[in-house]
């Protein structure tokens, strides 16, 4: 069992031996018993010291079993990983089955098309564009080569249209903000492009505004999220009836609740445990999602193993606060952006407790009048004394990670402080 060889093999989790209340009870209340696994632990600890100190990471390496990869991202984001390729393949191919659809389509020989920026997966060539070859593979085509998805030229997304055509994947795979900016230019120039199978949404929080620039133009495709990490695998996958299914066969999952006066007990952040990887042993990893536990702890599709989501909430890094100090995911922003008419894309910052900058991005007619149209939904939101400030710009690039802020804020939030202690001891004492 992995907590066992976590505490009694693995360096990185000596410290957490003395919290362990021991084999004799549930494995719930040993985990809930644990802390939070973070990025520094594993940078900390990196590469020997995160793995059981009998397995060789060398011979691993040369005999090709696991590659060292390191994810994007800030400097405190930033962490090197063990890759183990055929793991992450069968991870992948287990979430597919979360979804009728996809299981249909997804043969793990079927054609797919990528559309990221190339810092997360695919081959950077920001000075030459790579012919199509350069781009192919095995069964994947990745569409882009540039880090700058604003550096795209028409050609350039003249030649994903072109592609897509002729490739005629079976799924497409994209960062929403990228297939967005996509769909706008394709909208605007009137353009139509081959409709894949199914739509894929990685790596990004798909905004209201991604899901209206990407069905007016793939109408009749079915639009799918994903959600996990490059640490923890496939961890969700949204359902045919649009609830988010645990990917249990290789992870666990636990749920610590926020306050009631911050969304608990149904909204809180999640801890996973990747399951089944001989080169993981990440125990209760903080990936940073926040989501939102389906009431009923039903669904519609009848799929009854795991945690079972309404919806996911964003990541930790896009909450932002209130003016009364009330935590405001980003999925509750979107709701209130989404009402707005005119918005290609925005982003909301807020600087310190009270003062928060919006940049908008609008091509649209009514675009000028949408900072007097802003203004009052955020006051609502956020309260009447916040300052808003309402910045249009021309366009807005992704962060150096390769993804696409779309909020959060200048200073830090802990979310230690927003955690239902009573709740997650509530379990403890259950047990103990
Ligand atoms: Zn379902």
């Amino acid at each position: 069992m992995i907590l066992n060889t976590a505490l009694s093999k693995i360096a990185m989790y000596q410290s957490w031996k003395s919290l362990d209340p021991g084999p004799k009870y549930p494995i719930d209340i040993r985990f809930a018993a644990m802390p939070a696994l973070t990025k520094k632990n594993i940078r900390d600890n990196f590469p020997q010291g995160v793995v059981p100190s009998d397995m060789d990471i060398e011979q691993g390496l040369a005999n090709g079993e696991i590659q060292l990869v390191e994810t994007s991202g800030t400097t405190d984001d930033k962490v090197t990983n063990i890759w183990n390729q055929k793991w992450w393949d069968a991870s992948e191919r287990a979430s597919w089955q979360l979804n009728s659809y996809m299981s249909k389509i997804a043969t793990g020989n079927h054609r797919e098309a990528i559309l990221v920026n190339p810092r997360n997966v695919g081959t950077i060539s920001d000075n030459v564009d790579l012919p199509v070859e350069k781009r192919r593979l095995a069964r994947f085509l990745y569409l882009n080569e540039k880090t700058d998805p604003l550096s795209w030229s028409n050609a350039i997304m003249d030649r994903m249209i072109r592609e897509l055509d002729t490739y005629q994947p079976a799924v497409l795979e994209a960062n929403p903000s990228y297939l967005a900016r996509l769909c706008r230019y394709i909208t605007d120039t009137n353009k139509t492009v081959f409709q894949p199978g199914a739509i894929v949404f990685t790596y990004e929080y798909p905004t209201i505004y991604h899901y209206l620039q990407i069905h007016r133009v793939f109408s009749k495709v079915l639009l799918i999220s994903s959600y996990g990490s490059t640490e923890t695998g496939y961890v969700f996958m949204q359902c045919e009836e649009c609830k988010w299914h645990q990917n249990s066969e290789f992870c666990r999952v636990d749920f610590q609740p926020f306050l009631p006066e911050h969304g608990g007990p149904l909204l809180g952040r999640i801890l996973v445990t990747p399951l089944n990887n001989p080169w993981s042993y990440l125990v209760r990893f903080d990936a940073g999602d926040i989501v939102r536990l389906e009431e009923t702890g039903k669904c519609s599709c009848d799929r009854s193993s795991g945690l079972i989501l309404a919806s996911i909430a964003g990541r930790k890094a896009n909450l932002t606060l209130t003016c009364s100090g009330r935590l405001v995911t980003l999925l509750e922003l979107d709701t209130v952006m989404g009402r707005l008419k005119g918005i290609d894309m925005y982003k909301l910052i807020q600087t310190d407790r009270s003062n928060y900058e919006l940049h908008l991005v609008s091509r649209a007619p009514e675009g000028k009048n949408l900072t007097e149209a802003v203004i009052p939904e955020l006051k609502k939101l956020y309260g009447r004394e916040a300052g808003i400030t309402v910045i249009h710009d021309p366009d807005i690039a992704p962060e150096n990670s390769g993804k696409y802020l779309v909020s959060g804020t200048l200073f830090p939030i802990d979310l230690n402080n927003y955690l239902d202690k009573r709740n997650i001891l509530r379990l403890n004492e259950g047990g103990i």
